[in-house]
């Protein structure tokens, strides 16, 4: 059975007006754990729905819940409502009007869609059980998930199971593409500082030039995942930025590089850490110098649970068709703090795909612009959602 036909025909209605709410929340980006109007916006919308709004977990963060009939199942959806700290050059008449902060990720884009689906969903009420809404701050940055858990989220509003997507214009339009298990990888940042003692130039055999050591640290890194960790087990080791000196005659004091840390295995993890570290050190010190080194253990792996992995496969299944339903053969190493709420609850993580052409920018670039053409579908599945999982027994 393909629902879609149906439903996108009968919410058609509604697209006009979640278009316009994705537009004025692209207008109006805010960082991750600022979305101050954003929240604001995204708890009148839901009160005038009828729904019950708790707001200030995790500060600015937003929960709807709606209860209807007298069933005791729960269901949880996620969408992220935060922006980043990029300059727009999308061209669009509703591009930022905040300089140097975007939607380049498509946030406004889930913001929309879940909205749009909480209208419908609120005017139908063709649900017997309780569904909450969650709008979290802070996915780029702070790991707005955690703090909401950490804020009570699942115990004041217990969820069965909770969902979340992320749209991707690299995958085909209208896909569903997820798998069970590990579906995105563990992020861990390190900043390496090499201390050396600058000088002239022109007398290098006077100074301790961490230029030198830190080329050297950087292209020793290279040797952990190929060296260290089993060839089958992925891992990233990334130098992201290195920076040292101002002038050709002058060997700086200082350098400086920035790394992203990317894995599933907590082995692989704990082992990425220890010859970063060693690396880091032994080289350095191989030239006389030492280095100050601040790691940082940042998301934990996105790791579906296979109940409702399957569960989304089967609706999505009935909802576009087999052919728009696709399982990934492997993870991918981008990160995501949904993570956090599949630690606590049963859940699944889903892409939706959003291609319009080969050469779309991808998500992160200063000319993203989230695919409105996917509004309909996404806003009808999640409606399809709540309607099938909280359906009367
Ligand atoms: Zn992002
Ligand atoms: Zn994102």
């Amino acid at each position: 059975m393909t629902i879609q036909p149906k439903n996108a025909a009968a919410f058609a209605n509604h697209m006009p007006d979640v278009r316009a709410i994705r537009h004025h929340l692209h207008r109006n980006p805010e960082i991750g754990l600022s979305e101050f109007k954003t929240s604001d916006f995204v708890a009148a919308q839901l009160e005038a729905m009828g729904y019950e709004v708790t707001r200030g977990l995790a500060g600015t963060g937003v929960v709807a819940t709606l209860r209807n009939g007298t069933g005791g199942k729960t269901v949880g959806i996620r969408a992220d409502i935060d922006a980043l700290p990029i300059v727009e050059d999308t061209g669009a008449d509703y591009a930022s009007l905040t300089p140097g902060v975007m939607h380049a990720c498509g946030h406004d884009g889930h913001t929309a869609m879940l909205l749009g689906a909480a209208k419908i969903i609120a005017e139908r009420r063709n649900f017997d059980g309780t569904v909450h809404l969650i709008f979290q701050p802070a996915e780029e940055n702070f790991g707005g998930a955690r703090i909401m858990i950490e804020d009570g989220l699942f115990e004041r509003f217990p969820c069965d199971a909770v969902f979340a997507l992320h749209n991707e214009p690299g995958l085909p339009f209208g896909h569903f593409v997820l798998r069970d298990g590990p579906i995105m990888a563990a992020v861990d940042e390190c900043k390496i500082t090499v201390n050396g003692y600058g000088g002239h130039g022109a007398e290098p055999q006077s100074a301790l030039d961490p230029i030198v050591a830190g080329a050297s640290i950087i292209m020793a890194l290279q040797t952990i995942v190929s060296r260290n960790i089993h060839p089958l087990t992925p891992t990233v080791v990334t130098v992201g930025a290195f920076h040292a000196g101002v002038a050709s005659n002058v060997i700086p004091e200082k350098a400086e590089m920035l790394l992203t840390i990317r894995s599933f295995d907590a082995d692989a993890r704990d082992e990425l850490e220890k010859r970063i570290r060693l690396i880091a050190e032994g080289q350095a010190e191989s030239y006389g110098m030492s280095v100050t080194l601040d790691y940082q253990r940042g998301y934990n792996p996105t790791v579906n649970h296979k109940a409702e992995t399957n569960y989304i496969v089967d609706l999505a299944t009935r909802f576009a068709g087999a052919d728009k339903v696709m399982e990934m053969p492997r993870p991918t190493m981008g990160a995501e703090d949904f993570a956090y709420m599949l630690e606590e609850r049963p859940g699944a993580y889903f892409f939706l795909g959003t291609q319009r052409t080969e050469n779309d920018p991808p998500l992160h670039h200063p000319k993203f612009d989230f695919n409105d053409d996917i509004l309909p579908v996404g806003t009808a599945f999640w409606v399809e959602l709540v309607e099938d999982y909280l359906k009367a027994q």
